[in-house]
């Protein structure tokens, strides 16, 4: 029996991408897209640590410290004018890593806090950032609710972005970023991202979504990632895959040369990596469309 969709509540989903032994299946009445069966509870905490089988190796990534910085400014520039309306400059972030965006907010006078599943980085986050970083929000509101490439990582997004809404004062902005499989060809998308990676969206399944939560004055802005997945594909080739260029969610490749080396070879990392998020960011302002596989900044009001 075809699987019921967890958007619209259509029966009607067909196999839309088989990826690491999962299978995505695709509403053919929203065009949402889904993993089937979804991950239990203790299969999601264990993606989420540091240990045999763990996708994510937050200490490489926390070492990679000047790219996601880097990676942070960039995000900023591009939901800066819509955080600049936010009725206090107070700002709550899901998944925050190792907490780069919101020391940058915080630079910038704003009270910042943050969630993360990771125990590595909430310990990074407190001990070494000084943040407010916890499991789970601090019992407060905030002038705006961030959440950058965490949403297809939500156990239940509607209910979870509901729960979020009720976490901003009046007028406050959420800001979301996440990718656009669900619009375009698999094979145009390549990775998926299974099995953390529990759903896929298009802008029309994002507007639905929000909309039914009480969101308004919706704003998707688009940039198109794919010349930054080929670069990263062909970067990787050429070095071979215990030096692959990481893509921008994953760690750095460690070595063990000397320090001159280690120096030139962190950075060459440097600028491949900046060059990376030029394609993403600023090439990628072209062709940003539907029919490509794009990133998705979407901006939303109380
Ligand atoms: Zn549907």
């Amino acid at each position: 029996m075809e699987p019921a969709c967890r958007m619209c509540a259509s029966g009607d989903a067909a196999p839309h991408h088989e990826e690491a032994g999962h299978r995505y299946f695709k509403c053919r009445g929203c065009g949402f897209v889904f993993l089937h069966p979804g991950l239990t509870a203790a299969e999601l905490e264990k993606l989420y640590q540091e240990e045999a089988g763990a996708t994510f190796h937050h200490g490489a990534e926390i070492a990679a410290s000047h790219e996601k910085d880097h990676e942070a400014r960039l995000r900023l520039q591009v939901v800066g004018s819509i955080l600049a309306t936010a009725p206090e400059k107070s700002a709550l972030e899901i998944g925050c890593s190792a907490g780069y965006l919101l020391s940058r907010l915080r630079d910038q006078g704003w009270q910042v806090a943050g969630t993360e599943m990771s125990d590595d980085y909430i310990r990074y986050a407190r001990e070494t950032m000084k943040l407010e970083v916890g499991r789970t929000p601090p019992d407060r509101r905030f002038g705006a609710v961030l959440l950058f490439n965490v949403l297809s990582h939500l156990p239940d997004p509607e209910r979870d972005l509901a729960a979020l809404r009720a976490r901003l004062v009046p007028g406050g902005v959420l800001v979301l970023e996440t990718g656009n499989a669900a619009e375009v060809a698999p094979e145009r998308v390549g990775h998926f991202g299974a099995p953390e990676h529990l759903w896929h969206f298009s802008e029309p399944t994002l507007h639905s979504m929000l909309g039914r939560i009480g969101f308004r004055d919706i704003v998707v802005r688009r940039f198109n990632v794919e010349w930054q997945r080929g670069m990263i594909r062909k970067l990787g080739a050429l070095r071979g895959p215990s030096h692959g260029i990481a893509p921008a969610e994953a760690g750095a490749p460690t070595g063990r040369a000397g320090p001159s080396t280690a120096l030139r070879a962190s950075l060459k990392r440097r600028m491949a990596n900046r060059f990376l998020l030029w394609l993403r960011f600023g090439m990628g302002r072209l062709r940003a469309n539907p029919d490509h596989f794009c990133t998705l900044f979407v901006t939303a009001r109380v």
